[in-house]
């Protein structure tokens, strides 16, 4: 039973090496905003080109608007039309790149918290995962150390008994019941008198309700 219970401990301990599926999750979701951050950048990036450019444009417009060489009040009204299409594009690209700037420190606060959840995540993980390695090594010295003991113990026992055990252990689960107050631990059931006087004995006896070899302790 020690050895049971030692094997189950040990796969359990096996399935939780491995991966962290929170680090996993918390990695994919930084990379993600990650590139959102990127791309605000280089949204942001022509949108002050876009700005410059239009700046340049407006100030040529403005000084041949206002130096005097252009006498013709058509072309006047039209190089005014054009400065003031061009202030209104600025105007709406200035309001643009504020919202940008907006997302870029907002996203820049994400990537910052992710990155901690992340360092964090990947401590706890890492400090965990060598928490059962130790483990491990220490249950399959047990392992071993239990798998040892019943091989010597077996030794002493007829081969009879050995082949009845394990018939019991591959059709109930466990073979041996131990026998408290004068019930089979196996099946619950109040034995009679003279099978606990037998079970005493030296003599294997086995549980007549349930089959398994009673174990007095
Ligand atoms: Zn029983």
């Amino acid at each position: 039973m020690e050895i049971e219970s030692s094997e189950q401990a040990l796969a359990q301990i096996a399935s939780q090496l491995g991966e962290s599926q929170a680090v996993v999750r918390t990695q994919t979701k930084l990379n993600s905003e990650q590139q959102h951050l990127e791309e605000f950048g280089r949204q942001q990036h022509d949108a002050e080109w876009e700005i410059d450019d239009l700046v340049n444009k407006l100030t040529t417009a403005e000084e041949k608007l206002y130096n005097g060489r252009i006498k013709d009040p058509r072309e006047l009204t039209n190089l005014q039309h054009e400065v003031d299409g061009l202030r209104v594009r600025q105007n709406n690209l200035e309001d643009k790149a504020l919202e940008i700037m907006d997302q870029v420190e907002l996203s820049t606060v994400s990537v910052a918290t992710l990155r901690n959840e992340l360092k964090i995540l990947e401590n706890e993980w890492q400090s965990q995962q060598q928490q059962l390695s130790t483990d491990m090594e220490q249950l399959k010295t047990t392992l071993s150390d239990l798998r040892h003991k019943r091989q010597l113990l077996s030794a002493n026992v007829d081969s009879q008994a050995i082949e009845l055990y394990q018939e019991l252990k591959k059709q109930k689960g466990q073979a041996l019941a131990k026998v408290e107050q004068g019930i089979c631990r196996g099946c619950r059931i109040l034995l009679p008198t003279t099978e606990l006087q037998r079970a005493r004995g030296d003599s294997l006896v086995q549980c007549s309700s349930c089959g398994r070899i009673l174990f007095l302790p």
